[in-house]
């Protein structure tokens, strides 16, 4: 389990998914952790993601 104070650890930090919107971390019950895409019909795809062509970037998180 984790909280705001102990953020999940992110599996495949270099995976291109964590820069992508399409991206869902889905965590276990058990606290396994698992990248899960939203736009390709393949849920999981194997990781790491270095390239794929329905990347979509990540808005920029903050504007200042
Ligand atoms: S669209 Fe591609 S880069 Fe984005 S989360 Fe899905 S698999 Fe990863």
């Amino acid at each position: 389990m984790s909280d705001e104070k102990t953020p999940v650890l992110r599996p495949f930090p270099n995976s291109l998914c964590h820069r992508c919107q399409h991206l869902r971390v889905v965590e276990s019950a058990k606290g396994s952790v698992f990248l899960k895409c939203t736009a390709l019909p393949q849920k999981y795809p194997s990781q790491p993601v270095l390239l794929c062509p329905a990347f979509q970037p990540k808005p920029a998180e903050s504007a200042s």
